[in-house]
């Protein structure tokens, strides 16, 4: 006998949202996604297609051996992802990475949801909390959420749980840190709640370093706010470089003062400056620069920011940046299966989790696609292992990030996929005469294995999961 499934509501129909709801569908489950355009549209959204990519037509690299974009390219494929199979279907040249035709991509995952039995897709707003009689809801309503339904997610998880901004500082891999120059230090030696008295990475500048650093950052390349945005500064989020435009001494009276702090490579000398870093995931592998939220072009903060001694031979895991964005305190408010812990019926999933990106908000839409269906199904589904890219992004977003209490914007920002958020590797790698590797060398070799791992322990996951439907 057929069991009827009562449907799972998905509002939203960008790319999380279309993943989410093709997932679900597929696993045969009905689903009725909510989009609100083209009734109501958003400030960067032009058509009425599902899945619009606002900008760029790029989902970056699709090197699945390499880099974590790729990646997580890669573990979607398995996963059935119809973003992937409708990006793939129209791709066009760009190197290694994979860029898609923005209309040929929106309309393929339309018709694809639309054709699907399971799928119903209701145009409209949905302008408060949804109806009690929804008892599983996912909201994938992106950076651009509708004013009438972030107001009522707001009055769920109060002021400091959404934020309409973000104010992101970059984060660099620990590993590239040049230790024999910075050293661990909190200021005045404080440990604060948690703390140990050691939990920044300093690094210092003499004053020709600061004077140049200061005019590296005045000549910078900045980006301008998009008209929709407005200019959202608020005390305590101001750009560095807005810092510095206030006044050459600004910033060393503000996250660059060189005070409580002494530098044991150079004890006797005073530095006119200090860059601080504090450690951003609980693997200890990213750190972030306290402070230096910045509206510089990427290119510009890569060159500037390794002017800094320590930095020489930084590698970011994210630039920083500050955009109009609707997003979670996740760490904070989603249970491990993307359920809003105060009501679990409701889900989120996609960029107003926090992550940042089309790519891991489809991702993110995979995964609270599947958790959902399998819910519904009364079928147990575990997260994807913390070795994979699904799992690194998620444990991020819902545990991994460290909460600090500095003054300034809240520590946790929107995260891309990088390999800072996996646990290391269990082993150095090694060449095949099992001679130590070094360098450059070294480094792929080591995202090599990451990804090794990360395919296989998918695979792993996959079989314990999902099992194939006889
Ligand atoms: C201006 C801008 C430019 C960006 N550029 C890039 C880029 O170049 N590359 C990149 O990787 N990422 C970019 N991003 C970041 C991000 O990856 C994308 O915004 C991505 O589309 C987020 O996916 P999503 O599914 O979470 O949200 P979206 O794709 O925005 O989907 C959300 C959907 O929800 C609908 N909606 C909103 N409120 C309601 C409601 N109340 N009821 C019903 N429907 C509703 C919207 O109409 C929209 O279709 C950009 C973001 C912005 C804002």
């Amino acid at each position: 006998m057929t069991q009827t499934l009562s449907p799972i509501h998905v509002i939203g129909g960008g790319l999380a949202g279309s993943e989410a709801a093709w997932q679900i569908a597929e696993a045969g489950v009905p689903v009725v996604l909510h989009e609100m355009r083209p009734e109501r549209m958003t400030d960067a959204h032009k058509t009425q297609g599902l899945a619009e990519l606002v900008c760029s037509n790029s989902f970056r690299s699709d090197d699945a051996s390499t880099n974590a974009v790729g990646l997580i390219h890669a573990e979607m494929r398995k996963l059935g992802s119809l973003i992937m199979a409708s990006g793939d279907a129209h791709q066009v040249p760009a190197g290694s990475a994979l860029a898609v035709d923005r209309d040929g991509f929106s309309d393929a995952v339309t018709a694809a949801l639309a054709a699907h039995p399971k799928v119903t897709i209701a145009r409209g707003e949905i302008t408060g909390l949804p109806p009690a009689e929804w008892d599983s809801v996912i909201i994938a309503t992106g950076p651009l959420t509708s004013p009438a339904l972030a107001d009522a997610v707001r009055g769920l998880t109060g002021e400091d749980g959404l934020a309409f901004f973000d104010a992101i500082a970059p984060i660099v891999h620990f590993d590239s840190i040049d230790m024999s120059k910075a050293w661990f230090q909190s200021r005045y030696d404080k440990a604060g709640p948690g703390g140990t008295g050691a939990d920044y990475i300093n690094c210092p500048l003499d004053r020709d370093q600061y004077e140049a650093f200061i005019d590296a950052l005045l000549a910078g390349d900045k980006t301008e706010f998009k008209e929709f945005e407005g200019t959202p500064y608020f005390d305590g989020c101001l750009p560095v470089e807005v810092m510095a435009e206030r006044g050459r001494e600004t910033l060393r009276h503000g996250p660059m003062k060189p005070v409580g702090l002494t530098n044991p490579h150079n004890p006797t000398v005073k530095p006119y400056g200090i860059v601080q870093l504090r450690q951003d995931n609980a693997l200890g592998t990213l750190y972030n620069m306290v402070g230096f939220q910045t509206k510089l072009k990427y290119g510009a903060q890569a060159d500037i920011f390794r002017m800094i001694p320590g930095l020489e031979q930084a590698v970011f895991a994210r630039l920083g940046g500050i955009h109009r964005n609707t997003y979670l305190n996740s760490p904070k408010l989603l249970d491990g299966g993307l359920r809003l812990k105060a009501q679990p019926r409701l889900r989120f999933a996609g960029q107003i989790t926090g992550c940042e990106g089309y790519v891991e908000s489809a991702a993110v839409g995979l995964m609270a696609g599947r958790f959902a269906a399998a819910e519904r199904l009364g079928k147990d589904i575990a997260p994807p292992p913390a070795t994979t890219a699904l799992g690194a992004l998620l444990g991020h977003i819902t545990g991994g990030h460290i909460v600090t209490i500095d003054a300034g914007p809240r520590s946790f920002q929107p995260m891309n996929i990088n390999f800072g958020l996996f646990p290391p590797l269990d082993r150095a790698p090694k060449a095949e005469d099992g001679k130590r590797l070094r360098g450059k060398d070294k480094t792929i070799a080591k995202k090599k294995m990451l990804t090794a791992r990360a395919l296989s322990d998918l695979d792993g996951w996959i079989e314990r999961n999902l099992p194939p439907q006889i």
